[in-house]
């Protein structure tokens, strides 16, 4: 089977946005909700699409943006922009007089970054810019089952992933979380129709072999049929060996394993273009 994925490109902007709402979805989770008229045209269409939010400087407040021209991207002519890649989890057009909103999930993990620093304080009126997404790819058409892995950064893209197969795909989703209150991160309907397995890491738990607990669970899953679509993404490192086994002992082509690092533990900004096991590029 192949797995053939439509990609849409969309025009790049950067939109200045305004903190309408924030709610606490889980205790390390909370939900921003942006608004202004910037957001007007914006397009999000793939499950795994990102956005890069620009954060102002927290002390001197500046907000350093790359401008868009009819030639590209400019860099700012002065200050370095503070940037990182988030999920558009849901993206609701003006409509009846209702202005546009965007929604994006934050993991708080404390102040050493600026995105989780901002996010923790963030308070109706804060502004921050949007840049993207540049472009979107739509799930694969007549995938047989879903297998999402995915931290607590990647909930949001598994979110639309169950969105995007809707409820005739059967989904297993391993997710590897800090402790037990993130499993209350799915909404009742969501999380009925998905066989989702909260795998602590509090737990503490690994195999004989020193496997974590999201490795033993996904080993488990075999036999995994050429039908079955795998998405993968969370901290780089606990990724390697998951991809090593989908790719390398069970031989799983690329196009039928994603493997996306969202961040690594001890890198400051990662580039998620980088392979995620640089000794075993693609
Ligand atoms: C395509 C894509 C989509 C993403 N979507 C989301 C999303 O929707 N929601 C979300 O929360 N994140 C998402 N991320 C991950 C997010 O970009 C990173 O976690 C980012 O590093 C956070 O920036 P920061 O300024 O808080 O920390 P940084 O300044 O980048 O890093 C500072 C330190 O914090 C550590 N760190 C970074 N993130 C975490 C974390 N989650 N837990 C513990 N330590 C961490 C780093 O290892 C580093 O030591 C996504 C990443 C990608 C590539």
């Amino acid at each position: 089977m192949t797995f053939a994925r439509q990609r849409l490109r969309h025009e790049f902007a950067v939109r200045h946005v305004t903190v309408r709402r924030v709610s606490r979805i889980v205790p390390s989770i909370v939900r921003v909700t942006f608004g202004g008229k910037d957001l007007d045209g914006f397009a999000s269409a793939g499950p795994a699409d990102h956005v890069k939010v620009f954060f102002p400087d927290h002390q001197s407040g500046m907000l350093v943006v790359p401008t868009v021209t009819p030639e590209g991207i400019r860099p700012p002519e002065s200050g370095t922009p503070i940037a990182r890649d988030y999920t558009p989890l849901a993206f609701r057009p003006a409509a009846d007089g209702d202005p546009a909103e965007l929604d994006i999930d934050f993991v708080l993990h404390g102040d050493e970054g600026p995105a989780s620093a901002w996010a923790v304080r963030a308070t109706p009126g804060d502004v921050v810019a949007i840049g993207g997404p540049r472009g979107s790819q739509l799930a694969p058409e007549g995938i047989g089952r879903l297998i999402l892995v995915a931290d607590e950064t990647a909930l949001p893209a598994a979110s639309k992933w169950l969105d995007a197969v809707g409820p005739s795909v059967p989904v297993t989703a391993l997710f590897d979380v800090a402790d037990d209150s993130v499993s209350a991160y799915l909404p009742a309907a969501v999380a009925g129709r998905v066989d989702a397995r909260w795998l602590s890491r509090a737990s503490g738990l690994s195999d004989p072999s020193g496997a974590s607990p999201v490795e033993v669970a996904l080993r488990a899953l075999r036999p995994i049929g050429e039908d079955t679509f795998v998405f993968l993404a969370g901290e780089a490192g606990t990724l390697i060996p998951l991809r090593h086994y989908l790719r390398r002992e069970l031989g799983l082509p690329q196009e039928q394993v994603v493997v996306s690092g969202y961040w690594k533990r001890g890198v400051v900004a990662l580039d998620h273009h980088a392979p995620v096991d640089p000794s075993d590029p693609d």
